[in-house]
């Protein structure tokens, strides 16, 4: 087996489930594999730190410093933390060419072939002399990227970030954004049999989906982005009224809404207000403020993401649609792509798996890219 491969092998059987998804403390939190990952790269001569993150959460650094004085650098930016997993993808197994388990492909895959990439570097001749690499594997991408959060804050813009992501080793420049938001409309309780003396805000709530799913769904579907495609809605939860004979006060919904580029929160609470006054249905809309999930935009022309792509015979750049902490870092001021091992069809499944020749030609996409750096 190769090193890569062995390395993903121990990563998936050291759990690391996050913490929003999982109470049981002997599977969650991402410190037994960032203590794991920390003590081979220390013992491989990479220097090791931790940054603070929320609690006892810590993303952890794993740095190579050039002897010369830096005058680039480079992030690679996994995650360390997975979504919830049975025992039995606790047990990581080979079969047909691939590694099956959670977290192969999201991003334990991309944390491996980064690390075993780095590591085949600094012992080679080929150890860049300018440039100052570092890999940081973060915590909680899977909820509240409350570790690229934490991490954007903190750092100084590196020349390039990349994002592990699995985009089968693809050169990803763009991703939609995420904004999630509660509409709730109030009506006027009245007895049952007297709904004339209401309002029913079940009934307003209807009018409010029916636009959504409607009128809103075509207007958004009239712009659209080269790499991304159209923005979308989802209603995707409701809940209103108290029992049959009561008319109902409130009614609450929770949508989804994929954004474009340039689009703000703001902007689409105005909207949506807008186009719902407009069919007289007041409502109020709720939304987080305090972290906003922005879609990713970076220059392909950018020099650094021209090499990536030309290396991986790459005519043009991609985007996708999942949401992921390069938004997130770049919003800080790191030009990011998005590029790792294994496929995102996989992510999250209930038997996640990579293929070990996608893992292997990522470790080979990021030592090839990492050994012609100045
Ligand atoms: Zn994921």
């Amino acid at each position: 087996m190769s090193s890569v491969a062995g390395l993903l092998m121990d990563l998936i059987a050291i759990p690391s489930v996050n913490p929003a998804f999982c109470d049981d403390p002997s599977v969650h939190g991402e410190k037994r594999v960032a203590d794991y990952l920390a003590d081979l790269a220390r013992k491989k001569g990479l220097s090791v730190s931790h940054q603070p993150v929320r609690g006892s959460r810590r993303n952890l650094l794993l740095t190579y410093r050039p002897s010369g004085r830096p005058r680039y650098r480079l992030l690679l930016a996994p995650h360390m933390d997975t979504v919830v997993a049975s025992k039995q993808q606790l047990q990581p197994h080979c079969q047909l060419g691939r590694i099956h388990g959670r977290g192969a492909c999201d991003t334990k895959g991309s944390i491996a072939a980064m690390l075993d990439a780095l590591i085949a570097l600094i012992q080679s001749e080929n150890r860049p002399r300018q440039t100052e690499i570092q890999l940081a594997c973060l915590v909680d991408e899977e909820h509240g990227q409350l570790g690229s959060r934490a991490f954007a804050a903190r750092a100084k813009p590196f020349d390039l970030g990349i994002i592990g992501e699995p985009t089968s080793n693809k050169v990803v420049t763009a991703h939609k954004g995420v904004m999630w938001f509660e509409l709730c409309t109030r009506g006027k309780a009245a007895h049952g049999s007297r709904p004339s003396l209401g309002r029913n805000a079940i009934a307003l709530m209807a009018t409010a989906v029916h636009y959504l799913e409607g009128e809103y769904r075509s207007c958004l579907e009239d712009s659209k982005h080269p790499l991304l495609g159209v923005p979308t809605i989802n209603a995707g939860s409701i809940a209103g009224g108290q029992q049959p004979n009561i008319v109902p006060e409130h009614c609450s919904l929770w949508a989804d809404r994929r954004t474009l580029p340039g689009e703000t929160y703001r902007a689409i609470a105005k909207e949506v207000i807008k186009g719902l006054g407009a069919l007289g249905v007041r409502a109020q809309l709720n939304y987080r403020q305090d972290a906003e999930c922005p879609a990713l935009e970076t220059d392909p022309s950018h020099p650094w993401v021209q090499t990536l792509m030309r290396q991986r015979r790459q005519p043009l750049p991609i985007g996708v649609d999942y949401f992921c902490d390069a938004a997130v870092i770049a919003a800080a001021g790191t030009p990011c792509v998005v590029m790792g091992p294994g496929s995102i069809d996989q992510a999250h499944t209930a038997d996640e798996w990579i293929r070990i020749d996608s893992l292997e030609q990522g470790r080979q996409a990021f030592l090839q890219f990492m050994a012609q750096l100045p």
